[in-house]
């Protein structure tokens, strides 16, 4: 039997908890305005852009065109996106010293721009890009120059430049770091992800923690003694656990 957890019950685990680490996905993103892969409305499920050609490292490397389109897209949709009340919230608890790492499976730049400092971003990201020629390596500001100038961006050796953003066929980054962040925790809580991707999928399966999960919709991940649940929108939630802890939410600049 799943064992609920209420906002108050997350509020009381975290009272006592010294090294308390994040594993976020998609979900603390989509209150932010950025779609996810499969939920409703999400990436995969409009057919906008076919998912091999675009997401896989062996369509990349054929024609890096489609995986530039999307790019093109995301980009210029984070581009103003705030992050949410939730991103506030951990920053917030790392500022109290708290929270020891979050650990993203998101490859939007919220966790970033809120100002959280300990972030292993899994899947990488788009503020570095590299030559797959050279080496080279590449800025946000500089891809978004080189890709004003052309559908496709090429270093000045030639090469393509490839955000270092994990396509699907490529090994995830950080995983030592990530592995060794979740076993010395005392508090795992996993916010917005449904734990059907590795590696996320296997992170709570390595905490010797209770682990408590907040997700709107169902999770993979089996019921235990130290498992605890709430299927509950993440900004509501965490607003009342703010309150519960008597914390401010650091507010957006
Ligand atoms: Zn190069």
């Amino acid at each position: 039997m799943r064992q609920e957890i209420s906002a108050a019950g997350c509020a009381e685990r975290i009272r006592s908890a010294r090294r308390v680490v994040a594993l976020t996905g998609a979900g603390i993103s989509t209150a932010a305005g950025v779609p996810d892969f499969r939920g409703p409305g999400g990436i995969y499920t409009t057919g906008r852009y076919d998912p091999q050609a675009t997401f896989e490292i062996d369509g990349f490397l054929r024609d890096p065109a489609p995986f530039f389109r999307f790019t093109r897209d995301v980009l210029g949709l984070v581009a103003d996106l705030e992050p949410t009340l939730t991103h506030r919230f951990l920053v917030g608890l790392e500022a109290a010293g708290t929270l020891r790492t979050v650990i993203t499976q998101n490859i939007d730049p919220l966790h970033q721009r809120a100002g959280s400092r300990g972030v292993i971003a899994v899947h990488g990201g788009y503020w570095t890009s590299h030559c797959l020629a050279c080496r080279g390596r590449f800025s946000l500001d500089e891809l978004l120059g080189l890709l004003e100038r052309s559908p496709v961006p090429f270093c000045s050796c030639g090469g393509v430049v490839k955000p270092d953003v994990v396509l699907f066929g490529e090994p995830v980054y950080a995983m030592e770091e990530a592995v060794a962040a979740v076993a010395a925790a005392d508090l795992l809580l996993v916010l917005g992800s449904s734990l059907a991707v590795y590696p996320a999928a296997w992170l709570p399966e390595v905490a010797e923690c209770p682990v408590v999960v907040v997700n709107r919709g169902p999770v993979e991940l089996a019921a235990a003694p130290d498992r605890f649940f709430a299927d509950a929108e993440l900004d509501p939630f965490f607003s009342e656990v703010a309150r519960e802890l008597g914390m401010a939410i650091p507010e957006p600049d």
